[in-house]
């Protein structure tokens, strides 16, 4: 066999098959590759935009073998896998990309708190628990000023698994209820002036594309809208430019990491972070120069991440969040600006099914549309 350079992997395959694989699959169009995904019914999202599909489930180790004997490289649409298989294939000399080291920081909540206290990236202050006695526990909890936020370690998405009990009795015996899926992450309860989202782009060779900074909106735990620019300080911007090359670096990040901070009185704490394509940069698309499916697809396939500028002053991007009845499509593109996405995903109360992006001058314009189209598209409407 030959030592000399090796051709660029051109055949990726995607674990999991939901909007984010749906999406990269639409990047790759123009990219010549090829992408097949790992899904668990021939109705997921990605299906429709890929080359290829295979049924099974994520965390099975025979799937993840069938995968891999078809694609030169293994990415991501979600973080619900099984490090131990993904080592397995990765000892074999099978390409994963981001590695299972790297992935343990998104999957594990208590591993990412833990090290990133040890590496001195600013987090909540918190306790990793494994039971509800816990003999440091009674001490945290007393050491609040508020009730904690309890948080499942391993398989929480979209706030599920992150409880906010009303008082001591209830937080201990919400942790003892999480605590028998496994560790338990307590938090303190901040009080939030907003949050944001920094996106980077980092390459096998760790050159880095640092996307702008972005403000995201959550309603019940799930991120309902993002705006570009972020209402933030240059000073808060710059914080999160720094911190996110420091993550991405500390973790050997490969592909896009999403890193979701807290702006609190004393700066930025980070919250959680993905190493995939990620909600707070779904407006990349249209308003930034390459966007992050392409990103994610270059970074993985061994390429450098391509330029990242934005291509408008201002961006605002709406989930559509299932209400009780569908609207309409139709009057949702009607809607002047409006870049309407959908899913392909069967209509249900409660669940991502598209998104829209309005490019603008200005802010207030382009908020106003996003909205419009959104909630003519069906979607819940809440305070925000
Ligand atoms: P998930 O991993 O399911 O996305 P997160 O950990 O991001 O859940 O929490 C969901 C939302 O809950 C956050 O975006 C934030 O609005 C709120 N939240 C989470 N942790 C805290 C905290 N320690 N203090 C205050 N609010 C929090």
């Amino acid at each position: 066999m030959s030592n000399g350079p090796q051709p660029s992997p051109s055949r990726v395959g995607i674990v999991g098959a939901g909007q984010l694989a749906r999406m990269m699959g639409e990047a790759a169009g123009d990219m010549g590759l090829e992408i097949t995904v790992l899904a668990t019914t021939l109705d997921d999202a990605a299906v429709a935009t890929c080359d290829a599909a295979i049924l099974g489930d994520p965390k099975d180790l025979f799937a993840l073998e069938q995968l891999a004997e078809l694609v030169d490289v293994i990415t991501f649409d979600h973080e619900l896998v099984n490090l131990e298989h993904l080592r397995r294939l990765e000892a074999r000399g099978v390409l994963v990309r981001p590695s299972a080291d790297a992935l343990e920081f998104a999957v594990d909540k208590a591993h990412q708190r833990r090290s990133f206290r040890d590496a001195q990236i600013p987090v909540p202050d918190f306790l990793v628990v494994s039971s509800a006695q816990d003999e440091h526990l009674e001490a945290f909890l007393e050491g609040l000023d508020q009730p904690p936020v309890v948080k499942a370690a391993r398989g929480g998405y979209d706030g599920r698994g992150v409880l906010f009990p009303n008082d001591k009795l209830e937080a201990l015996s919400m942790i003892e209820e999480l605590c028998v899926s496994g560790e338990v992450v307590v938090e303190e309860r901040l009080k939030l002036q907003g949050e944001v989202a920094q996106l980077i782009a980092r390459g096998v060779d760790g050159q880095v594309a640092v996307y702008p900074l972005v403000t995201t909106v959550q309603a019940n735990g799930m991120c309902i809208e993002v705006d570009y620019p972020a209402l933030a300080t240059n000073e808060l911007n710059e914080t999160a430019h720094e911190l996110g090359e420091q993550i991405a670096s500390l973790i050997d990040a490969v592909g896009v990491l999403a890193i979701e901070f807290f702006i609190t009185t004393s700066g930025l704490l980070v919250n959680e972070i993905a190493l995939r394509p990620h909600n707070s940069g779904h407006w990349t698309i249209e308003g930034a120069r390459t966007s992050q499916f392409a990103n994610h697809l270059l970074c993985v396939c061994g390429e450098v991440p391509g330029e990242v500028s934005p291509l408008a002053p201002s961006a605002v991007m709406v989930n559509v969040v299932g209400s009780d009845q569908p609207g309409s499509f139709e009057k949702a593109q009607a809607v002047e600006g409006a870049l309407v996405h959908d899913y392909g995903k069967s209509w249900r109360p409660d669940r991502k099914l598209g998104h829209v992006t309005v490019l603008g001058d200005s802010r207030e314009w382009a908020h106003v549309r996003a909205w419009e189209s959104a909630i003519a598209y069906g979607t819940r409407t809440r305070e925000v």
